[in-house]
């Protein structure tokens, strides 16, 4: 497993994983004979080395490795930067453009017919998200009812919607029984990214194109189990009464 990441001098992680995978996992001796060995052993000490072999808890991507094993941190190392930078995704003509927002920002719509290299790069993003999210689903992949909206900047991916075909939804307070049409079942923006209209665009962008020929009123626009942010978001959106979905309970407030 090769990567231009590992090359990277900022991810400091990542040295001390690379390190530590390449050297004996022997406990230093102290009758070292050598002076310049005294020196490197020094350094290993100080690098934690009570640590060495046991799982750690990446506070940022939030995945278990083990230190020392090189497999765990390159996999780590390249993961970590995925969950800190975005995934790599750069438009082609070929993809589905549904709004340029400037030159290096826009909207791509993926569904679930798309080309297989298209999805596999979808399910690269899930991941990253339903990470994040702590959402656990099934699928890795886009069911024949969603369709993905990706927000890219420079070529990351940092805003995600998946947005479905419904038939009902409910009043957030009065768990009323409404009609509606179309469920944001996932809506996801980088932590970097977030308070800069890229939610909204998102939604916007599901609304007009979800279903074919028509822009779906949000009024018939559902929040599938929606934390209270997204709640939150969905209300300023909405300017009034949201819609949710698939709530498991309903004691949102
Ligand atoms: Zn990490």
């Amino acid at each position: 497993m090769t990567s231009c990441i590992i090359k990277e001098k900022k991810d400091t992680q990542l040295s001390i994983c690379h390190y530590f995978g390449v050297r004996p996992s022997q406990p230093v001796q102290k009758t070292a004979p050598k002076k310049k060995k005294r020196k490197f052993e020094q350094l290993y000490l100080d690098l934690g080395q009570r640590d060495f072999g046991k799982p750690v808890h990446c506070h940022t991507c939030g995945m278990m490795y083990v230190p020392g094993v090189k497999e765990d941190g390159m996999t780590h190392a390249q993961r970590c930067h995925v969950f800190q930078h975005g995934v790599r995704w750069t438009p082609t003509p070929a993809m589905r453009l549904v709004n340029k927002v400037s030159a290096d920002e826009c909207i791509l719509e993926i569904r679930h017919t798309d080309p297989r290299i298209l999805r596999n790069k979808l399910a690269a993003v899930l991941d990253v998200v339903q990470r994040e999210l702590s959402f656990v689903t099934d699928t890795d992949g886009l069911t024949p009812q969603q369709t993905a909206y990706l927000y890219i900047v420079q070529n990351r991916v940092v805003g995600l919607i998946v947005a479905e075909t419904i038939a009902e939804a409910f009043t957030v307070h009065s768990s009323e029984r409404r009609d509606a049409l179309m469920g944001i079942f996932q809506l996801w923006v980088h932590a970097n990214h977030r308070r800069k209209g890229i939610a909204s665009r998102l939604v916007t962008a599901a609304r007009e194109h979800k279903v074919f020929g028509m822009v779906v009123p949000f009024h018939q626009t559902a929040f599938s189990s929606p934390t209270q942010s997204g709640l939150e978001f969905a209300k300023q959106y909405a300017n009034g009464p949201v819609l949710v979905y698939n709530c498991a309970s309903l004691e949102l407030k």
